[in-house]
């Protein structure tokens, strides 16, 4: 494919004008002015078009749209106890496979090519993910407070292994199995010693909550004595790379502890922001040098996978919180939506438009109104754009999405079956 006439923004977030770019197979093979003779593979014209990396959204909990605006107007521990909770335990793979697919739906849409989820169900997450060619770190929330359950006899293990399997069957490295461990208020100690062990010893990643309210803090000293980030890192959870989402709440030397043990977080602002936990601490994470990273979390408390809306609000709600226009440059922004995840991912060749990477793109129409004129296209890119103006994402060098079309997905089964789900799962909780 040769991606010809094109703006794009390159590996060190410089806008390069009119230039050309060939991929082989999964990879980039060639940026540059001239453009390849006799070139005679598909050609897409790139004229009032730019070009980034896609984005990784590294907090997730994808098949969650099946919830999206379910149980509104309810305080965080009734929302959870008495709608959320209930409707999930009616879940099976195939309504996860289709939520899925309607999530991987809203992501292509919005840029993204890979994201981290935490959730359970697997084999159908999985199914989605296989067909719709996105890239993921999947993993199974591991809860269960009162430590009643051997890890290693649960579903969370018993799935976490279904995956390394299946993986290692089809030889891919676009899906990766990573171990969750759900939140500390969610899991007693010896189980979470336990499983980070295991996490360690067989080198996958984690996935955890942190911090993510005042009552989590409150709950966990008075537990154990100390924050959840200490808690974790008594743990050993930290032992192996780990992202955690949210971390709103963070106090003395957790900053230290999580940039010494290379812990991503997960930023989730409109999850924080609608669940109504706060704020995190951005400016305090990143002149710690911790990698932040950009997530949606699940569409029950966001409501919705755009990724284009979450980089806008991280983009202004920090610079209103510091109340320093400089905080968050739109370079910055763009490499924590990337780069930085990809990093945090295990995935080296990905995260930036460089050649040798992996060609994973998203191609934006400039040719609209509110994308006109262009004085500056990484500013129309943070603050102007909406997720409409995305007219193609492509990953491993595949068209996964392009002008209103999905490439591997039939929207009108999903948006069939998503319903039929719906009914069927209502049924099932007021009986
Ligand atoms: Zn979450």
């Amino acid at each position: 494919m040769l991606i010809k006439n094109i703006t794009l923004i390159d590996e060190n977030y410089d806008v390069i004008k009119d230039t050309n770019i060939v991929i082989e197979g999964k990879k980039i093979s060639y940026i540059g002015k001239e453009i390849p003779e006799n070139y005679n593979g598909y050609i897409y014209d790139g004229r009032n078009k730019v070009a980034t990396t896609g984005f990784i959204n590294t907090h997730c909990h994808v098949p969650m749209t099946l919830l999206r605006g379910y149980g509104e107007g309810l305080p965080l521990d009734r929302w959870l106890g008495e709608k959320i909770w209930p409707f999930e335990s009616f879940l099976t793979d195939e309504d996860c496979y289709y939520g899925s697919l309607l999530g991987i739906s809203e992501m292509f849409k919005s840029g993204v090519v890979s994201f981290n989820d935490m959730y359970f169900n697997l084999e159908g997450i999985l199914k989605a993910v296989y067909e719709t060619g996105i890239k993921a770190n999947l993993s199974y929330g591991y809860a269960d407070i009162e430590g009643r359950k051997d890890y290693f006899n649960g579903n969370a293990y018993k799935e976490t292994k279904m995956l390394n399997e299946y993986i290692k069957n089809i030889n891919t490295d676009r899906i990766r199995a990573d171990v969750s461990i759900h939140a500390v208020y969610t899991s007693c100690e010896d189980s979470v010693k336990k499983i980070s062990e295991y996490c360690n010893n067989t080198d996958m990643n984690m996935h955890i909550h942190l911090s993510e309210t005042e009552l989590e803090i409150k709950e966990c000293k008075r537990r154990f004595g100390v924050t959840p980030v200490e808690y974790f890192l008594n743990c050993g959870t930290f032992k192996s790379n780990t992202i955690a989402a949210h971390c709103v709440y963070l106090e003395g030397d957790d900053f230290d502890i999580l940039r010494e043990n290379n812990v991503t977080v997960a930023h989730c602002p409109s999850s924080n922001l609608k669940l109504g936990s706060g704020i995190a601490p951005l400016k305090s994470m990143l002149e710690h040098d911790i990698n932040v990273t950009i997530g949606t979390d699940g569409a029950a408390s966001n409501n919705n996978l755009n990724m284009i809306e979450e980089i806008n609000l991280a983009a202004l709600l920090h610079k209103g919180v510091n109340k320093d226009p400089l905080f968050l440059s739109t370079k910055e922004v763009m490499k924590i939506a990337s780069l930085n995840a990809a990093k945090a991912q295990g995935r080296n060749d990905c995260g930036a438009i460089k050649v040798g990477n992996r060609a994973d793109i998203v191609i934006y129409d400039f040719d609209r109104p509110h994308m006109q004129p262009v004085h500056d296209v990484l500013a129309n890119l943070i603050y102007s754009a909406q997720s409409d103006d995305i007219c193609l994402t492509i990953i491993d060098g595949d068209i996964v999405y392009k002008d209103g079309i999905f490439t591997n997905i039939d929207m009108e089964k999903v948006c069939y079956n998503i319903n039929r789900i719906k009914k069927e799962k209502l049924k099932m909780v007021t009986k």
